[in-house]
């Protein structure tokens, strides 16, 4: 229900060498998480495509066999909102950004409030989900991503629905 929600996402790193076939990861993956890994000969194979890098695995690990990558990405979120008029859960926009990305991101959506808010709103205030259905979200993205340098495994998600409108 955040404007920007940012969360930690790790790329998990396997040692097969350290790995014992407990199975403890799979099964941890499919209680908690998404049902990523699955055994395969007793080791685990994870799914691309499934893993929300939480890092259960790695937790849940007695051997260290699986650790966290030693760089860090990041989920952002956007939009949702709170209140009794209108309220919405925020939508994936970015998978596995970076650091620079994400504060780029923002930086640049300062900048694009600045451009856009409607100084005539009551008490000179407008809240950003408001200015971005008013410009449509085509726009927001344009001034979000510009000069931002996505590492290659980011995943961007267009288009973007909130409560059935389509942008
Ligand atoms: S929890 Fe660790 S040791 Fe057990 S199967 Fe998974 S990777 Fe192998």
């Amino acid at each position: 229900m955040h404007d920007f929600g940012i969360m930690g996402m790790t790329l998990p790193q396997f040692e097969p060498d350290r790995c014992v076939g407990c199975g403890a990861c799979v099964r941890t993956c499919a209680k908690k998480s998404v049902e990523a890994l699955k055994a395969v000969n007793y080791r685990p194979v994870r799914n691309e495509e499934k893993s929300i890098g939480c890092g259960e695995c790695v937790i849940s690990c007695p051997t260290r066999a699986w650790t966290r990558s030693q760089k860090k990405y990041y989920r952002l979120t956007l939009l949702g909102r709170t209140g009794k008029k209108n309220p919405r859960l925020g939508e994936d926009f970015i998978k596995w950004a970076d650091e620079d990305s994400i504060v780029k991101i923002i930086l640049n959506t300062y900048e694009y409030v600045e451009k856009y808010i409607d100084r005539n709103a009551p008490g000179g205030k407008e809240h950003i989900g408001y200015i971005v259905d008013r410009t449509g979200f085509e726009e927001f993205k344009r001034w979000a991503l510009k000069g931002v340098q996505l590492p290659a495994a980011a995943e961007v998600y267009m288009p973007l629905y909130w409560k059935g409108v389509k942008y």
